[in-house]
C-alpha cells in the first residue's frame, strides 16, 4: 500500500531524513517511532504529498506521491501534528465544509459525515464551536475529517500529542477501531503508544531506520532464563560449554531457587536463535531439577534505549 525508498530531505544543514525505505502492506498498523527531531513528521509530509523529498521515492496504491499528488491525497486520511480546524465553525458545519472540499456527492454527504461523528464519538458535541472543545474532542474533530471520505489509508501524525490520560486511551481506542477497515501509519514518540496499537514498529533516529521489525521479533532474545530447585555442582560450567552460549549470569535466588540467564550468541541482524531446547536436553542428562525454563524478552523501551545510544 505504501512504498517508500531512499527517501532523503535536508533543510540547510540538517538532513532530516537519510535515506528512508519502507513497505506497508495493506490491514497493517504501523508505528513510526522516533525521538523529538527524529524526521518523523518530515517523513509523513512527504508521503501525504505536502513536502517534497530531495531524492527518493514514495507510492501510495501504485501512485507515484510526487507526480499524482492529488489523486493520493484523495485516497488517503491526514491527520496532521496540528489538524487545521476552524475554531468559529461548529464541528457539523466544518465536517460538512470538509466533505464539500472533498467532493463527496451531495447525496452521499449525509451518510458519509454520519459514520464519521459516530466512528469518533462527536455525536453530542455537533453544534458546539470547534474553538469551544476540549483538546481531546478538537482531536477528535480532526480525526473525523480524516475518515469523512472512508479512506483505507490513514496516516496519523502524533495523534494523542498534548492529551490528557483519558483522552489517550479514547483515541487510541478509537484507532483501533478504525483500523478494523483502514491501513494505518501513525508517527509517535511514546513507547507505550506502539505497544498499546500495533504489531508492527519502524524506529527512526535521526533520519535513519534502525529497526522494521514486529514487536515480538523486537523483543526476542536468544537469551534464556533457568529457574532450578536447587543449585546442582558445576551448572555454570555445564551451561557455558553448550554451543552458541556465550556466557551465564547467576540472577541469585529470586523467589527462594537459584535462576541464571544464559547469555546466546546473536549476529548482529540474525534473527535471535532459541536456547531453550540445547538446555532442557542438557538439564534432562544431568537429572537437574528443574523449575522454569523460558526464552529472555526484551521491552520495546529497552530495544529503543539500546538502539538510540548507538545511534
Ligand atoms: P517531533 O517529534 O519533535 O515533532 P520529528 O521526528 O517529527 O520531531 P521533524 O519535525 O521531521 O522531526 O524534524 C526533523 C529535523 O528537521 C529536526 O532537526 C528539525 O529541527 C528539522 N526541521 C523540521 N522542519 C524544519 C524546517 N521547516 N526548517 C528547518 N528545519 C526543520
Amino acid at each position: 500500500m505504501i512504498d517508500v525508498s531512499d527517501l532523503t530531505k535536508s533543510y540547510g544543514a540538517i538532513e532530516a531524513l537519510r535515506g528512508v525505505s519502507f513497505h506497508i502492506a495493506p490491514g497493517e498498523i504501523v508505528g513510526l517511532l522516533g525521538p523529538n527531531g527524529a524526521g518523523k513528521t518530515t517523513c509523513i509530509k512527504i508521503l501525504t504529498g505536502y513536502l517534497q523529498p530531495d531524492s527518493g521515492a514514495v507510492t501510495v496504491n501504485g501512485l507515484d506521491v510526487l507526480t499524482h499528488t492529488r489523486q493520493v491525497q484523495s485516497q488517503l486520511g491526514y491527520l496532521p501534528e496540528s489538524a487545521p480546524l476552524y475554531p468559529e465553525l461548529s464541528v457539523q458545519a466544518y465536517l460538512k465544509m470538509i466533505a464539500e472540499l472533498r467532493q463527496i456527492p451531495e447525496e452521499e454527504q449525509m451518510p458519509r459525515l454520519s459514520e464519521a461523528i459516530y466512528a469518533a464519538g462527536l455525536e453530542d458535541h455537533l453544534t458546539r464551536p470547534i474553538g469551544q472543545l476540549s483538546k481531546g474532542y478538537r482531536q477528535r474533530v480532526g480525526l473525523a475529517q480524516a475518515i469523512v471520505h472512508q479512506p483505507r489509508l490513514l496516516i496519523l501524525d502524533e495523534p494523542t500529542i498534548g492529551l490528557d490520560p483519558t483522552q489517550v486511551v479514547e483515541i487510541r481506542r478509537l484507532i483501533r477501531r478504525l483500523a478494523e477497515h483502514s491501513t494505518i501509519l501513525f508517527s509517535t514518540h511514546i513507547l507505550s503508544e506502539v505497544e498499546a496499537l500495533c504489531d508492527r514498529v519502524i524506529i527512526l533516529i535521526s533520519g535513519q531506520i534502525k529497526a522494521d521489525a514486529r514487536l515480538t521479533e523486537l523483543a526476542a532474545t536468544s537469551d534464556a532464563v533457568l529457574v532450578l530447585d536447587r543449585a546442582p555442582d558445576h551448572v555454570e560450567r555445564a551451561l557455558r560449554s553448550l554451543g552458541g552460549v556465550r556466557g551465564v549470569e547467576p540472577l541469585g535466588l529470586p523467589e527462594g531457587h537459584p535462576a541464571y540467564r544464559i547469555l546466546g550468541r546473536q549476529e548482529a541482524g540474525a534473527e535471535a536463535s532459541d536456547l531453550c531446547p540445547a538446555i532442557y536436553d542438557l538439564a534432562r542428562r544431568e537429572g537437574w531439577p528443574l523449575r522454569e525454563l523460558r526464552r529472555d524478552v526484551r521491552t520495546l523501551e529497552t530495544v529503543f534505549n539500546e538502539l538510540a545510544t548507538t545511534a
